[in-house]
């Protein structure tokens, strides 16, 4: 059964009749609304689909949502079924118990948001925008309890970078494996790779991030706090990183967020042991600050990393940022405030994409915010496509009632 489908049913049962939109075999979306209608709702959006889980790695197995130590295992427990089991969790209570709402509210649970979109929320919001069009839309990344030097920090994600991913093919000289020469194509390919290891594109603080830093910065207080901020500097931002701060995985984030970046993901060429190919191929991941152009960012690509190569652009799509001062961002301060006292939520820049794109496209801001109560030992970062994806219950718990708060104060 398509998740979709179950989705479709729990509201059915409370009298909730939702319409679902395939855009493929297997890519169901679906929007429910509850409340007044028009353009002015509060959009709720999910994303359905997960990434994929080799049991192998796995505490628990992946697929059958495990209760144990406190918590529900299993892929998507954070990413992000959490979010479209809150959103129904919502719908469901104010439909059941037939609620007055001042403004609408729609939910909008979406596939393929893993594969890039294409096929879920920017095929929906292309066939059907009246279906989802609202006055602003929530969805991932924010919300979640980060632990940082004894505070509690909850970043609201107010923009996200945009993406790039492009397939080199790569010219070289064929020959026999046994007379070894340097214009084989996987040798050109290593070289490459070897220029894409060194992120040629330059240092660039943005605003997001300069209120992001700003925000922390406040959190930490003091010659900390003022330390902490010049990791928007480009002379001491790797410094401050690299020796001060110390932590892989944040260290990760932050150089990732000054950064126009590429990653090579995907490489292959050659058929046989004894052959040095003329061809090769190299997939990379390249991830664009507000700022970049996803055309110019293909010319420069040619600039910073010489060879001979074609490029062929898979998907793209430009970085996003929204108003941080809009009225629902200021509401999800207040009612993390309200639900974790003494708590610092600051606003936050997404190294990934969302499916905020689409909301995007038809002209709404969109903001992450699933909130989740996470013990200090439970690293967000890590747990997002990673293995023994989890989330706390309590905490779990904690998050739907935030949401359902803001919900209730955004629509009356
Ligand atoms: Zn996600």
């Amino acid at each position: 059964m398509l998740a979709a489908d179950a989705c479709v049913a729990w509201l059915a049962e409370v009298g909730v009749e939702a319409r679902v939109f395939d855009a493929a075999p297997g890519r169901r979306s679906l929007v429910a609304s509850y409340g007044p209608p028009g353009d002015d709702a509060l959009v709720l959006s999910a994303h359905l689909d997960v990434v994929p889980a080799d049991p192998a790695h796995w505490t628990h197995p992946p697929f059958e949502a495990v209760e144990a130590d406190g918590c529900s295992w299993g892929r998507g427990a954070i990413d992000m079924k959490n979010g479209a089991a809150s959103a129904l969790a919502i719908m469901r209570h104010l439909a059941r118990n037939q609620l007055p709402l001042e403004r609408g509210i729609k939910v909008v649970l979406v596939a393929d948001e893993e594969a890039g979109c294409g096929l879920g929320s920017l095929a929906l919001a292309r066939a059907h925008p009246d279906w989802i069009r609202g006055a602003v839309a929530v969805t991932e990344v924010g919300g979640f309890t980060t632990h940082v030097d004894g505070h509690r920090v909850y970043p609201v994600q107010v923009a996200e970078k945009g993406f790039v991913w492009m397939r080199l093919t790569i010219q070289g000289v064929p020959g026999h494996g046994s007379m070894p020469h340097s214009e084989g194509a996987i040798i050109k390919l290593a070289d490459i790779v070897h220029r894409v290891a060194s992120q040629p594109f330059p240092f660039r603080c943005t605003q997001p991030v300069r209120d992001f830093l700003e925000g922390i910065a406040e959190v930490l207080g003091g010659v900390k706090g003022t330390v902490f901020k010049g990791i928007g500097s480009e002379l001491l931002s790797d410094f401050i990183l690299d020796k001060l701060v110390r932590d892989g995985e944040r260290t990760k984030v932050f150089k990732a967020l000054l950064k126009d970046t590429i990653s090579p993901t995907m490489c292959h060429g050659g058929t046989k042991a004894n052959v040095i190919p003329g061809e090769a191929w190299l997939t990379v991941d390249c991830r664009i600050l507000p700022g970049t152009d996803p055309d110019g960012f293909v010319r420069e690509f040619r600039e910073r990393v010489p060879g001979d190569y074609t490029i062929e652009v898979l998907q793209k799509g430009p970085a996003l940022t929204f108003d941080k001062d809009h009225p629902i961002v200021l509401r999800m301060f207040e009612v993390l405030r309200e639900a974790d006292p003494g708590c610092f939520p600051v606003p936050q820049m997404l190294t990934g994409f969302t499916d905020a794109r689409a909301f995007a496209e038809l002209g709404m801001p969109c903001y992450g915010f699933i909130p989740v109560w996470l013990p200090p030992d439970m690293k967000f970062a890590s747990m997002f496509h990673g293995h023994d994806e989890r989330i706390p219950i309590h905490g779990f718990r904690w998050g739907l009632a935030t949401l359902f708060e803001l919900v209730k104060r955004f629509c009356g």
